[in-house]
């Protein structure tokens, strides 16, 4: 890609070939004025590298993909959080120090909750949970890793003595969960932990 422009009189290249001409310590970038020129010699590069990295999927299956990614504070994850602030819970988000970095985390009462992506994290019998019909095997191991880390946090978690709730993306509408579900979330937040896995079913929940 070629740019054309004009150099403004403030740019003079001049005094800076001539003295690597003759030989003298080159020039400083900081010396020389700002000039529009290695800036766009700078993006055509950047450009010219980009279209060099070959893509492993096509690019109707990049987009797609990248419409799915949501990862954090996604307006699911959002909804849930004002829903549950506004009847009083208070949490703190994304806690790194725990296994998979659990989306709220409500230390008050030993509990955590996941807003998952029904995409990426494969939530079963949902329609949201397709799968490409390209690069099959690529798609396979992708999401068998996903589930293997879901489940490994989880478990991590249940050991270390926190509840873990999951809450599917689809369950999730603007306003956040529909009353019953909502309703629901919240007696589960409030019971308590059950210790040396009396009822482990307990310290765990999935919505829907
Ligand atoms: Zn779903």
């Amino acid at each position: 890609m070629v740019f054309y422009h004009v150099h403004p009189a403030s740019c003079s290249p001049l005094p800076f070939l001539l003295s690597s001409i003759r030989g003298e310590s080159s020039p400083k970038l900081g010396d020389r004025p700002a000039c529009p020129c290695t800036r766009f010699a700078r993006v055509s590069l950047l450009k010219q590298r980009r279209s060099m990295c070959a893509d492993i999927v096509s690019p109707a299956v990049r987009s797609s993909m990248m419409s799915r990614i949501r990862g954090k504070n996604s307006r699911p994850e959002l909804a849930l959080r004002r829903q549950l602030f506004a009847v009083g819970y208070r949490f703190r988000l994304h806690r790194r120090d725990l296994p998979g970095s659990p989306d709220i985390v409500l230390p008050k009462h030993r509990a955590v909750v996941f807003v998952h992506g029904c995409f990426w994290h494969r939530h079963q019998g949902c329609p949201k949970s397709t799968t490409p019909s390209s690069n099959a095997t690529f798609w396979a191991t992708k999401f068998a890793s996903n589930m293997r880390r879901d489940a490994a946090a989880i478990d991590r978690l249940v050991a270390l003595g926190w509840r873990v709730a999951v809450v599917w993306e689809c369950a999730l509408g603007a306003a956040g969960l529909d009353p019953p579900r909502f309703s629901q979330l919240c007696a589960w937040i409030g019971q308590t932990v059950d210790q040396a896995g009396a009822d482990a079913r307990r310290n765990r929940l999935e919505v829907p």
